[in-house]
């Protein structure tokens, strides 16, 4: 297969900072669509993937997948974009498309199991996809999406994950007028579930342990701010919420919140993988018919259909631009939650 050698930044190693490379794309073929990668936001699997946090990083790794960039080629089959559109690339580039999950266009639950943007296994050129940090990416046109004209380039590109993450949620468990969502955390996924809850109309509520938060919150949409290890506080919103959307990405105590929830409410776990500790009390869960319940990022159907309502409410993340050569200090300062909210590159500082 003929490829082209682009620029990329990436890493050999786990302890290796993240350093310009060169990369092979493949050409576009019938189905594809070549894009000229404009932005690409900083997700916290970028970081854990470059650094092996998971244990399952083929190096070298090119991570992102917040990827908005501007269409240079399309395949003689491509319908959905032509050359000089804006277009986007979320967490997925590829899925067998064929079984029931993929036909739900559920892709994500592919039971074939989807091909990530990075580190997953490329089916055209073998070895490992690589992902946005780079000036090119080569992707089958169903795995591309379009973006309204008339958002932010820049601040939309963290839309593509940390917005499809919440927004699934938000959309399976049908938040909207009159319904009551709590979130808990405000970091990249936190503030896009604050504004993604209230476009849809929702009353929405922050958890937050400490103090400090409440001007953001309130200003990103939140109607009220919790402070979660404030018993009183606690108590006042006992059994108030249809659905929490839980975007703490370690581990941490769940229970406090499921009391807050309303009969049928459900507690959606978007941040964390792996054992809840210390235990999950079953009582109020019962007693209640509450669910906690997982979900993880969105389909490609969704995906656009959330892209095109933030085209409509005018909703974008809040980020910080940053050059390509100053991943490795950002992803220190994300470290520290040192971030308003999510960390976006600027690809030209690349070429
Ligand atoms: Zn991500
Ligand atoms: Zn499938």
């Amino acid at each position: 297969m003929e490829t082209t050698n682009v620029k990329a930044y990436g890493t050999a190693s786990a302890d290796a900072p993240l350093a310009q490379m060169n990369i092979q794309r493949r050409t576009a073929t019938a189905k594809d669509i070549e894009i000229d990668i404009l932005y690409c936001g900083v997700c916290h699997s970028d970081l854990h993937t470059a650094r092996n946090d998971w244990g399952f990083t083929t190096y070298p790794t090119v991570v992102g997948h917040e990827i908005v960039g501007k269409v240079t080629k399309v395949g003689s089959e491509v319908t959905k974009l032509k050359v000089g559109d804006f277009a986007a690339v979320g967490c997925m580039v590829d899925s067998c498309q064929t079984c029931d999950s993929c036909k739900q266009d559920l892709e994500q639950y592919c039971s074939n199991g989807f091909t990530g943007t990075y580190n997953g296994k490329d089916k055209h050129l073998g070895g490992m996809t690589l992902g946005g940090y780079s000036e090119k990416i080569v992707v089958e046109e169903h795995f591309v999406l379009k973006v309204p004209a008339n958002l932010n380039l820049a601040a939309t590109a963290p839309l593509l994950c940390a917005g499809i993450t919440t927004w699934s949620p938000l959309r399976h468990w049908k938040a909207g007028k009159g319904s009551k969502v709590a979130v808990v955390g405000l970091g990249g996924l936190g503030h896009m579930a604050i504004k993604l809850a209230k476009g849809l109309g929702a009353e929405v509520t922050l958890f937050s342990r400490t103090p400090g938060k409440e001007k953001d919150a309130l200003e990103l949409g939140a109607d009220s701010v919790i402070i979660s290890t404030e018993a009183d506080q606690m108590g006042a919103v006992n059994g108030k919420f249809d659905l929490i959307i839980d975007t703490v990405p370690y581990i941490h105590d769940i229970n406090p919140y499921i009391g807050t929830l309303n009969t049928n409410g459900t507690l959606v776990i978007v941040g964390y993988l792996g054992g809840i500790e210390p235990f999950l009390n079953t009582v109020p869960m019962i007693m209640g018919r509450k669910s906690v319940a997982g979900s993880l990022i969105g389909g490609i159907a969704e995906t656009q259909e959330m892209l095109d309502f933030c085209g409509e409410h005018n909703i974008v993340s809040e980020i910080e631009l940053i050059k390509m050569q100053d991943i490795n200090e950002a992803y220190e300062r994300m470290l520290k939650s040192d971030v308003r909210y999510r960390f976006v590159i600027d690809m030209a500082s690349l070429k």
